[in-house]
């Protein structure tokens, strides 16, 4: 296993590139970034946002534009793929149609040449235990081509699993073609295998889900920069950036458009508490809270909203409302009875100020005022 280091990694696309330096060229703008041996870690963005770009990258099969890449202390930013010695698993299985299920997982095994190469015994060995994690020994001298979809995926996840001494083992969008149960379960199955070898692991996704649920630490993307990383409990109750606070959560953040006035944010002539005072901020500033952190009250309590829908979600309620013209869900407890004109309070400690989308630190604005 290694420590991935990304010293100033930048990618454009020869087809994208237009004025040289234009950072809206970039499919990933200059990012610095390290991956910790033995990390579970998830890269979160939407469609287009770069995350199989630099997946690529880490892998070889994409030389970057710039920039210096690390495994461990050995600069390997100009080796390629097949001296990496990364494990990669697409979206799609890729499997050699006329081998058996263990002919596929022995392969890259018995491809390996010097003083990596395998005796029978050991590949015999590994293919069984690759088997046995993926609960597929039954189909072990079938031949790939009679497999379903979910099986072929289960080999591809195999081929990359089988390899214990690799650099890293990346995933890009694994379980896409993955029946939804299935899904859940070799997600599950992922988790526990880190934890019994502790490979360096990177999983691409665009499901929020996924990525709480596979990784330590989350690396969230959006239009090929890394906006935060961290542990889900830190995606969720500080998101750095807007994006973050929407993207996490079901639903996601609340941003209402708001002015600042001290301690205090002025939301369509309402008033909410701050945790801290905030000095005079210019751009476009915004006040974040988490449907879970608002709470509704009795009429003539609160600032005013109206209700427009109630969704029962079974364990809680969503309610969704207006707050003068700005949309606002709240998270509402099984049996908490909702007031036909309530008002919203919302939980002081719990509220974010984002300046051009970017969290103000309450430490900034303690400084500055
Ligand atoms: P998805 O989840 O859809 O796979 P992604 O987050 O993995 O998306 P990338 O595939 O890394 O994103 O693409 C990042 C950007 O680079 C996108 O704007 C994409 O259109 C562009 N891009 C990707 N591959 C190429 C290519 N071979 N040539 C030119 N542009 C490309």
């Amino acid at each position: 296993m290694a420590r991935i280091v990304l010293n100033n990694i930048a990618h454009r696309y020869a087809s994208s590139a237009t004025a040289a330096g234009a950072a809206d060229s970039y499919a990933l703008k200059p990012l610095s970034h390290v991956w910790e041996d033995g990390g579970a870690y998830a890269l979160l963005g939407p469609s287009g946002c770069g995350k199989t770009t630099l997946l690529n990258i880490i892998s070889g099969l994409i030389t970057p534009s710039q920039g210096q890449l690390l495994f461990d202390d050995t600069d390997v930013s100009h080796l390629p793929t097949e001296q990496r010695n990364i494990a990669q698993v697409f979206q799609f299985p890729v499997l050699y149609d006329t081998m058996t299920v263990a002919e596929n997982l022995a392969f890259p095994l018995r491809n390996r040449r010097g003083s990596n190469k395998l005796g029978n015994a050991d590949i015999k060995k590994r293919v069984d235990d690759a088997l046995v994690m993926l609960g597929l020994e039954h189909l072990a001298h079938k031949k790939a081509r009679s497999l379903t979809a979910d099986d072929k995926q289960k080999i591809s996840l195999g081929r990359g699993l089988v390899r214990t001494d690799v650099n890293a083992i990346l995933f890009d969008e694994p379980l896409t073609v993955i029946d939804p149960h299935l899904k859940w379960q070799l997600r599950t199955r992922l988790k526990q295998i880190h934890r019994e070898f502790g490979h360096t692991m990177i999983y691409v996704t665009h499901d929020q889900t996924e990525a709480l649920t596979f990784a330590d630490k989350v690396v969230v993307m959006l239009a090929g920069e890394v906006i935060q990383t961290g542990t889900p409990e830190e995606l969720f109750r500080h998101p750095q950036h807007t994006f973050v606070g929407k993207f996490i959560g079901s639903p996601g953040m609340n941003i209402l458009s708001c002015e600042l006035a001290g301690d205090e944010a002025i939301v369509e002539g309402c008033r909410f508490a701050l945790p801290t005072r905030y000095p005079a901020l210019s751009g476009n500033i915004e006040l974040g809270i988490r449907p879970e952190f608002i709470r509704l009250v009795d009429t003539g309590k609160g600032a005013p909203v109206i209700v427009t829908a109630i969704d029962d979600v079974g364990h809680h309620r969503i309610v969704r409302a207006l707050l003068g013209r700005q949309l606002l869900d709240i998270v509402v407890a099984e049996g908490v009875a909702i007031p036909a004109n309530p008002g919203v309070v919302f939980e002081t400690g719990s509220i974010g100020i984002y300046q051009n989308a970017r969290l103000v630190s309450a430490s900034f604005a303690e400084k500055t005022t």
